[in-house]
């Protein structure tokens, strides 16, 4: 693939696996030429750092609010290729959030995000039919699922909520009987989340940089800002830009920056992808296009793909130290060959199928699993998607758009923008700490499966994020 080339990026074999820093969506979605760095000085309206899906939907909005202005992108490598170009897929609302919501802001502000966030979920697809974008937008239920019986039920302080609040017609408890008809895994039970859809996560976020290219957005890839002040001006190695405003859009390497470094953790998230498996889709029923994901609190998340594909992801990758890049983070061995082992235990049909790629990447976990949108000055950001990016970066661009030029409404209102400060602790605690609960979350996921119990200290770490008063990450 020439983006690979271009950075330098070999493809390597793991366990019979291809694995490339970029993941298979993007080869599928075919190379893309880059665009020049930034050289010298030049200014803008509104300058945005970081060009994935929360910087390209900024940039977007911020041309339909205001054709003429003035909007410079400055990515530090090619723009879609970082996790929005390689993750999951799944387009979901902020509803699962509902009992956290409610408990950060209370009834009424929280069912005004939730149905907010549906607007990413149309708003992705209705972008696609307008641009001609072949995004593979396919609207469908996402499925939370048990596979085992003490997760049974995880869902009923949701399920509850919804109900108290109005939004019943949200959700749907699923006997296993009425899941085998949608997919024949032999889940025990589950819940219907009703808003959502799939995506080609790459060919979304290509087809979001090519819309907001003709829209006379200035891109400059392979540029990276080593400095933005609060001017705004943004420094990189070449060059500067002068702007009105700036949005901080940088995904993990946010809490790198000063300022934010106990705004979010950093963790990874890993995909195994089989080759085109369209009969062992059909035996299972699952041609319904729904996205599935377990209860488990370092879930399996499971997809199809338009060519007859399963992709399989796991959320139980290491813990990133501050906003450091690591290989770890983008290719880790253990986490492929157990998402591989898991994908084969619960699809015994796929064994003596290829699975061809693996991939991964960083996740920004924020400390309540809710993302943050506010405002220093003239400096706009938006992190801590923790997993939950696609549609909610739609909403976020609209809401940063807005910020930036210094529009308010109802979705600048949201309780998400300028929330009360929570943060996660500082290095090297968060990291030996986070590591720690992840290892016996890993532990209490494993006992549960083989049906068994967990020791006294692995309970006692994972229940350590509540007292802290922390959401446990995913
Ligand atoms: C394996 C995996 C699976 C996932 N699955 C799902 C899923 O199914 N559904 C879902 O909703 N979410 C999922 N996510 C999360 C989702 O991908 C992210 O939440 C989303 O892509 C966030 O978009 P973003 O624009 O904030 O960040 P990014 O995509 O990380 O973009 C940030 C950009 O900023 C650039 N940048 C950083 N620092 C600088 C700098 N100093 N100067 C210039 N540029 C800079 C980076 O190069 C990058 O391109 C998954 C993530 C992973 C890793």
């Amino acid at each position: 693939m020439a983006s690979d080339a271009a950075f330098g990026v070999r493809s390597i074999a793991v366990a019979g696996m291809r694995h490339t820093r970029y993941g298979w969506w993007l080869e599928d979605a075919g190379p893309v030429e880059a665009r020049a760095p930034l050289e010298g000085e030049t200014s803008a309206d509104v300058v945005i750092v970081g060009g994935g899906y929360l910087g390209l939907w900024t940039a977007w909005q911020l041309k339909r609010l205001e054709p003429e202005a003035d909007v410079v992108v400055l990515e530090a490598g090619l723009a879609g290729h970082g996790p929005s170009g390689r993750n999951g897929g799944f387009v979901s609302t902020l509803w699962a959030d509902l009992p956290t919501l409610r408990e950060r802001f209370g009834d009424a502000s929280a069912v005004a995000v939730a149905r907010a966030s549906e607007r990413g979920v149309r708003g992705i697809g209705t972008f696609c039919v307008e641009h001609d974008v072949d995004a593979w937008y396919r609207a469908a239920p996402t499925l939370r699922v048990a596979t085992t019986d003490t997760q049974l039920g995880s869902w009923n302080e949701l399920v509850t909520a919804c109900g108290e609040v109005g939004a019943r017609d949200e959700v749907r408890v699923l006997s296993g009987d009425e899941l085998s008809r949608r997919c024949a895994a032999g889940f025990l039970g589950g819940l219907e989340l009703a808003t959502s859809a799939t995506v080609q996560p790459a060919r979304l976020a290509l087809g979001l940089r090519s819309a907001v290219l003709s829209a006379g957005v200035r891109l400059y890839e392979r540029t990276a800002v080593t400095r933005l002040s609060p001017g705004p001006v943004a420094t990189t190695v070449a060059g500067r830009v002068r702007a009105g405003a700036a949005v901080l859009a940088t995904g993990s390497r946010t809490s790198g920056l000063a300022g934010f470094r106990l705004a979010h953790a950093v963790a990874s998230s890993h995909i195994v992808l089989t080759e085109p498996v369209p009969d062992v889709i059909e035996a299972l029923g699952w041609t319904g296009g729904e996205p599935i994901a377990d209860a488990r609190t370092l879930l399996h998340y499971f997809r199809t793909t338009r060519d007859g594909r399963i992709a399989f992801g796991w959320a139980g990758g290491r813990m990133g130290f501050g906003a450091r890049p690591s290989r770890r983070l983008e290719l880790d061995l253990m986490v492929v060959r157990a998402a591989r082992d898991q994908l084969l235990r619960l699809f015994p049909l796929l064994r003596g199928r290829a699975i061809t790629h693996a991939w991964g990447g960083p996740i920004d976990v924020s400390p309540t699993h809710l993302p943050i949108f506010g405002s220093r000055g003239r400096v706009h950001h938006g992190f801590g998607f923790t997993g939950n990016g696609v549609a909610p970066s739609y909403l976020g661009g609209e809401i940063l758009a807005r910020l930036a030029l210094d529009r308010r409404d109802e979705l600048t209102s949201l309780a998400l923008v300028d929330p009360d400060r929570k943060l996660m602790p500082p290095e090297p605690l968060r990291w030996m700490g986070g590591a720690a609960i992840r290892r016996a979350l890993i532990r209490r996921d494993a006992a549960d499966a083989a049906g068994g119990s967990t020791d006294p200290v692995t309970r006692a770490l994972v229940g350590v994020p509540r007292r802290l008063g922390l959401h446990l990450p995913r």
